[in-house]
């Protein structure tokens, strides 16, 4: 198979509380929300976005955060509750994105419109994978796991998901069709094992993290936080 490539993409930054990343098993909604925390134990994170150039299209992975966050660039408190939807939300996470930062503003530098992506993958819908995409609204398709749209959906979960993120973008919800895993739920996207979406509940139900690659060409790995070479020769 010709080369498959993996460009990484910094979309801003979220500022959440130790907890929310790090809490493991000892934590609960409330400690990894930090609402009650104090502030200066928060601390910013990279907010991430992947795309994958294979022989049989582009896709994008995540879309980070949408302009409408940091209109001019700098954070900007009432521009992100309006944005996230509640003050809670924003509570929980700020986020901020400079100029040239956001995905769409990334892919154009490259010479890429959001029309010549085949499919935005969204590991999951928290804010800031799924609050971007009507930066990349022009896509062909858009996919999620549909475990993911029945988790955002819970009353439960209505502080942290806002469905006007994806509200008018017709997304599409696929069951798993595969056993890869450490639960024995993926998806296999093009059919032939060289995209591979692999269910890693806990975070979240339908997140997943993506495996992109052939034994001979060597594996690569992007999850929700980290792109890992799994061999000398990997892209
Ligand atoms: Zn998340």
């Amino acid at each position: 198979m010709a080369d498959i490539r993996i460009h990484v993409f910094h979309t801003g930054e979220v500022c959440v509380a130790p907890d929310l990343t790090f809490g493991g098993d000892n934590s609960n909604a409330i400690k990894a929300s930090g609402v009650f925390g104090k502030k200066e134990d928060r601390f910013w994170l990279p907010v991430s976005a992947y795309l994958i150039e294979h022989p049989k299209g582009k896709f994008l992975v995540d879309t980070g955060w949408a302009r409408e966050m940091s209109p001019n660039g700098e954070f900007d408190r009432k521009a992100q509750i309006r944005s996230l939807g509640t003050v809670m939300l924003y509570e929980v996470n700020q986020g901020r994105i400079g100029p040239g930062q956001c995905i769409d503003e990334q892919l154009l530098a490259m010479g890429i419109r959001d029309s010549d992506l085949d499919a935005v993958l969204l590991t999951h819908l928290d804010c800031d994978h799924a609050n971007g995409l009507v930066q990349v609204k022009g896509a062909k398709k858009f996919l999620v796991a549909a475990d993911e749209v029945k988790f955002a959906a819970r009353l439960t979960n209505k502080v942290r998901y806002n469905k006007n993120w994806w509200n008018n973008i017709p997304l599409t919800a696929f069951e798993w069709n595969d056993t890869q895993g450490p639960v024995g739920r993926s998806y296999d996207l093009l059919g032939d094992c060289s995209i591979q979406l692999i269910n890693i509940p806990g975070h979240a139900d339908g997140l997943f993290a993506v495996r992109s690659g052939t034994q001979r060409a060597g594996l690569s790995c992007c999850s929700p936080t980290a792109v890992m070479p799994a061999r000398a020769g990997s892209r």
